[in-house]
């Protein structure tokens, strides 16, 4: 069976994608493509957005400027709750078989890539039947693979493994602990030991957090997803749309926009949100956490001074108004290696044998009239073919820019391949203290670190006072600073698998 379709349209803030989300969809709905769909619904896929109300910090478009065009999964989630991507997924699933059902496209915008990329892809998020306890368990609630595993830890990461710390142990001044901890899972599992650094212990504490929640090891868990035939299979035929804009126009574009969003009223919806966070913990409401869901919405923890203040001085009230603009400018960096990294390589690999994710770049650096010149038009011609399953044009052709950030080092998505890339080892020669070894990535970092002086001169030094010893690098630990994390946790009992 042929799959249905679907469009997608992703990009950061500020670009134009509910416009143009809006245009297609009213195209649809007055028969302005020849095709067997009539009309479109609209899912948003912005995790900020699903909120309801503060319309202005989650940036919703209006009523006014929806046209009549019905959006979904937006407004309807209450501050303090949590909603993270397996929610998401499944109640767009859910919608969007109704949708096609009505005979229309669903059409699915945001700037929540990685939620659009679990939609698009099947078998990337892994779900925990229930999650177990972090702690004490009994050795028989443990399979048994991981029970010898346990069985042979040493005493002190026993001790430490029946009590793990519920947060992770500053490396700085804690090393001690910070090693401990990066020994005890490259223990219980080491392919994901391999992964971390040992100074990095928020990653290390969230890969054992893994194997308490599902009583699995990670990579075992990714070994199993790798073998899944469908892996790069998408659960529809995609249309994807990226909305993209030259940073320094987009830059100055986001400025702007917090600016405006002040005028707009943002404080009082910032006072507002803090003043249901101060009711709510002093009630301590089960299932509520004020520092995930629309807390995390970007001017929440930059304006956290300003709002805790009782008579907040003009300087307090502009270092808030700096930190806000660079955690967008940041989030907007962010949004767009997101799609590079993650969303492109999955995309190509669906690709390879029939283009079933067809991924278009339109470029939305100039509003107005180059915009309907260079996204509106370019993308109802696209659309259209696509509909219709016509001949579509090589997406590098669109722009100078869509060849630029359509080009992307190909990559191994699969999950064994991520897996073993980026290995960290110990150098012996410049390890001075077993429990604080010194470590790089292999490869290239590796191949640096061998022909740094300081590495030279100790080797050399070595050699004077114990020749003969080998100067290989010894393999079997962590991993480096944080890149974006292959493991991410998106909720108490939730977690994905992303590549
Ligand atoms: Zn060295």
């Amino acid at each position: 069976m042929s799959l249905k379709p679907l469009i997608a349209i992703c990009g950061t803030t500020g670009v134009g994608k509910s416009n143009l989300a809006i245009d297609l969809a009213l195209q649809l709905a007055h028969g302005g493509f020849k095709s067997r769909w009539k009309g479109a619904r609209v899912i948003n896929a912005d995790s900020m957005q699903v909120y309801e109300g503060l319309d202005i910090i989650t940036n919703k478009i209006t009523e006014d400027e929806r046209r009549g065009v019905e959006h979904l999964l937006m407004g309807f989630k209450k501050p303090g709750e949590q909603y993270v991507v397996g929610d998401w997924v499944r109640d767009a699933l859910e919608l969007i078989d109704d949708i096609h059902d009505r005979n229309e496209i669903p059409i699915v915008v945001g700037g929540t890539s990685y939620w659009i990329q679990h939609l698009i892809f099947s078998n990337r998020l892994s779900r925990s039947e229930s999650p177990l306890p972090i702690g004490n368990a009994t050795a028989s609630e443990w399979p048994a693979e991981l029970k010898e595993s346990i069985g042979s830890l040493p005493p002190e990461l026993l001790a430490m493994f029946n009590d793990p710390p519920c947060e992770p142990p500053s490396a700085k001044t804690e090393p001690e602990e910070a090693f401990k901890l990066h020994d005890l899972l490259s223990r219980l599992d080491p392919p994901i030991g391999a992964r971390w650094h040992w100074r990095d212990t928020r990653k290390v504490l969230r890969s054992l957090r893994i194997i308490y929640e599902t009583r699995r090891r990670a990579s075992d868990i990714i070994a199993e997803q790798s073998s899944a035939v469908d892996l790069n299979k998408p659960r529809f035929r995609t249309l994807c749309f990226w909305l993209y804009a030259d940073p320094l126009t987009l830059n100055s574009r986001l400025d702007e926009r917090v600016d405006t969003m002040i005028k707009q009223g943002l404080l009082d919806e910032l006072y507002a949100l803090h003043e249901i966070s101060r009711v709510g913990q002093a009630q301590q409401l089960p299932d509520v956490d004020y520092t995930l869901g629309i807390y995390q919405a970007i001017g929440c923890k930059e304006f956290h001074d300003y709002l805790n203040t009782d008579v907040p001085s003009e300087k307090i009230f502009q270092d808030a108004v700096e930190r806000m603009k660079l955690s967008t400018r940041q989030y907007a960096k962010r949004q767009i290696s997101w799609i590079r990294n993650k969303l492109l390589p999955a995309v190509y690999a669906s690709n390879e044998d029939q283009i079933m994710v067809p991924t278009y770049l339109l470029d939305a650096t100039e509003l107005g009239l180059s915009w309907t010149t260079n996204v509106r038009e370019p993308a109802t011609r696209i659309t259209q073919n696509f509909l219709e399953d016509d001949n579509l044009p090589d997406p590098y052709s669109l722009s100078e820019n869509a060849k630029k950030m359509l080009t992307i080092e190909q990559k191994d998505t699969n999950p064994i391949a991520t897996l073993e890339a980026r290995r960290k080892i110990i150098c012996p020669i410049c390890t001075t203290r077993e429990d604080q070894p010194v470590m790089m990535e292999e490869g290239e970092q590796w191949e640096t670190h061998k022909k740094s002086k300081a590495h030279r001169r100790l080797s050399a030094k070595r050699q004077r006072r114990e020749p003969g010893r080998d100067s290989r690098a010894r393999d079997g630990c962590a991993k480096e600073e944080p890149k974006e994390e292959e493991l991410v946790a998106t909720g108490s009992d939730t977690w994905c698998v992303v590549q």
